[in-house]
This record gives C-alpha cells, structure tokens and sequence, in this order.
C-alpha cells in the first residue's frame, strides 16, 4: 500500500504526556507533576500501548500526530524520539504534509531537545504563554515570565522551527480591554504561524474556583463581566486581522496555510487514536464476527498515570470507557463540531457521511436559526454568524436530536 491508496482512511494520533513543572492555580487538565522514574516507566507504557495497536495499521494511514498534556517539553527529547519511532514502527505516515506537533512550556525547552524533536520530524511546536503581563502570569501560577518565554521562542527560532502556535488567554482577572491589547499585539508582533486564545473557564476544584467561581467568592468582581468579554473577543479578531491571521475556528487563528491540521480533524471528524493515561480515541471498530460491519466507537483510556503503567506493565487494556455512538448523537457532533469552524458545514458533506439529506434532519431548525440572524448561508452549507459565536451554545444546543 502507499500512501494514495485512497482505501485507507485518514487518522490522527494524541499523544497525552500528563506531566507538569507546577500544576497551574486555574487548569483541571488531567495533568500532575512527577518524578522522572514515573516519566520513564510512562513512556515505556506508551510504547506498550502503541504496539497494542499496530493491527489497525493497514486500514488507516496518519496524518498527524499531537504531544499534548500536561507538558510534553518536560521529557528528555530522546524520550519523544523513542515515541515517534515506536509511531513509525507501528503506523504508515503520510509521505508528504505530515503534521507532528508539541505542546511545549517556557522553562522546559532547550537547545538539545529542540535538535532531538528535529531529529524526530516534530515541526509545529505550539508555546504555552498564556500572557505578556508578568503579573498576569503570576496570578495564573505560571512557571514562567514572559522574558523566559521569549529565551525558548528564540531557541526554537534558531533551531529552524517555522510553524508555531501561542497559545494566550484572555478574561483574565483584573483583565482589561486595553491590557489585552497589550498580550495581544506583543504576540502578534513575534510572527507566529498561529494563534489560540481561549477564554479562561473557572472549573471546579482548581485554586481559582475557590477565588473566583460565583458572586459569594472573594475575588470574583475582578472577573471581566460578560460585555467586557464579548468586547475582548470582537477585539481579537479585528486586531489580529490587521496582522494577516484569519480566524479559522471560534478560538483559532492562522495565517494562509498554517491551521491546525491534527486540530481541524477533530472539528472534520477524522479518526483519531489518543495513547496515554486520560487519552480518548474516536474509532471505527469492526464488529466481531462480521467481514464488514463496523462502529463508531468513542473510547478513553484510565484517567490515573500509575494505574495506567500498572495495566500496560500486565498486560491489561488501559481502556477504561467506551462507547458506541448511534446515528443522531454522530450527527449533532458533527453539526457542533462543524460550526466552530468559520467555513461552517457543507450540506454534501453530511449527505455522504449519513445518507440523509440535510433538510430532512435538521431542515426546519436551521430556518428558525437563520432567522434570527444566527446562521448564515454558504456556498457549500451554513456557517456561525458573529452573534451565532456569542451564543454559540444555544446555537449547538438546538441540534440536539434527543
Ligand atoms: S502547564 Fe498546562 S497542563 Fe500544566 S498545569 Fe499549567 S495549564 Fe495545566
């Protein structure tokens, strides 16, 4: 087989390395620090589990593969390199435009890794800097100032990496338009290929849930209120439009030809296989006993790193959910997947994954949300409007079949 055999279907790879320096005052990640013999002996479960999965090879050919976490930077590079190898060993990559990203930490990256992450084809690596501020990152309980961030930005700079993302935050505590603008254009203004900035979420049983989660907690007026975060929003997209990037999905932006591509297979819905304690995967299954028949399976791996090496030392399946998805709950994904991206969904898209016309299913629905000036129509199917985004769940909400 090569890699234009259009009989293989197209998949992603996640790979959850679930370690950190510092757990951050506000992430509910499935993230933890640890010492570095519990590192070792993950990454030896990982290859284990890699392996496991070798016989799903002939039938899927990858596209991309992801390191996130937790922080993936933390690891010696030659532990991304046994990873990668072990991938390569396992699966067919895509000859030509493979993606094969890292999520990487100021603080945690150095000259010798980048080389070795080179070495190992990794060429998007994507920096967690949250914010320009100091005191922003302080609050956030970031291990990093923004001048260790810029050491790292410029090491990867040497060492050749030309497709990065920065990953920002906003709706910071005592975040105002005007010191956003600042995080916002002292980013740009390095030139990234891309760019995610995500609204910061105040989730339960983090520090800043005890802060900030309700109007009865101490800190909670320095949240920007909901104007101010629409604000902030509209703020963005204009701002980095000025500086070439194109918002490709709601939290996304990019300049020509540097999207995400591991990312928008999960909006497209391509197959994906998550490795590692916490991973979920996204599947067509074969169903026993049939030459044919298969299944959309939805499965996640045990969410506790040393349960997770246990099962993969003995020789037991780290999965521990798993789920087949009916018809109506692929369609609403689709649909809430779909309209993320700013070119929306093709209506011949969803005929030729369903065998149902658009109309049929969701015809009477999109009409009442078109006219209400939430939906727009495209060339191919329909798209969010600016105010669909700032009500985005309810827009999502009414596909729901059940
Ligand atoms: S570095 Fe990322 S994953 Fe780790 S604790 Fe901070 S926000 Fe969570």
């Amino acid at each position: 087989m090569n890699d234009n055999d259009q009989t293989r279907m197209p998949l992603g790879i996640y790979i959850h390395i679930p370690f950190c320096v510092r757990k951050c005052d506000y992430c509910d990640f499935f993230s933890e620090p640890a010492a570095k013999e519990v590192w070792k002996a993950y990454v030896q479960a990982l290859i284990k589990e890699i392996y496991l999965n070798q016989d799903v090879k002939g039938r899927y050919l990858v596209k991309t593969v992801f390191f996130g976490g937790g922080t993936p930077s933390i690891l010696p590079g030659q532990a991304i390199a046994e990873i990668t190898a072990a991938l390569r060993d396992c699966f067919d990559f895509e000859k030509e435009n493979m993606e094969i990203s890292l999520e990487a930490n100021p603080g945690t990256v150095t000259e010798e890794k980048l080389a070795l992450w080179k070495e190992a084809r990794v060429n998007r690596l994507s920096f967690g800097l949250q914010s320009a501020d100091n005191q922003e990152l302080a609050l956030l309980g970031r291990i990093h100032t923004f001048e260790q961030f810029l050491e790292s930005w410029e090491l990867a700079d040497q060492a050749g990496y030309g497709n990065r993302n920065i990953d920002l935050m906003s709706a910071l505590p005592g975040q105002t338009a005007e010191s956003w603008l600042r995080t916002l254009r002292t980013a740009a203004a390095l030139e990234p290929e891309h760019l995610s900035v995500y609204s910061l979420i105040i989730e339960e049983g983090t520090p800043f849930y005890q802060r900030f989660a309700g109007p009865g907690s101490p800190d909670f007026s320095l949240l920007p209120d909901e104007e101010e975060e629409r604000k902030i929003y509209k703020l963005t997209c204009r701002e980095l439009k000025k500086y070439g990037y194109r918002r490709y999905e709601i939290s996304n932006y990019a300049r020509l030809g540097y999207a995400c591509r591991h990312n928008c297979g999960y909006w497209e819905g391509v197959w994906y296989l998550g490795f590692g304690a916490g991973a979920a995967s996204y599947i067509s299954e074969r169903i026993k006993g049939t030459e044919t028949g298969e299944v959309p399976v939805r499965r996640c791996n045990i969410r506790d790193t040393p349960a997770y090496i246990r099962r993969m030392d003995n020789g037991f399946s780290p999965v521990e959910e798993r789920e087949r998805l009916t018809v109506e709950e692929q369609m609403e994904e689709f649909m809430f997947l779909g309209l993320r991206m700013e070119k929306g969904i093709s209506f011949s898209a969803f005929y030729q994954r369903f065998g149902f016309s658009f109309s049929q299913v969701y015809g009477r629905v999109t009409e009442k949300l078109m006219g209400q000036g939430l939906l727009a129509k495209t060339k191919e199917g329909i798209r969010l409007t600016d105010y669909g985004i700032d009500v985005s769940n309810y827009v999502f909400e009414a596909y729901l079949l059940s």
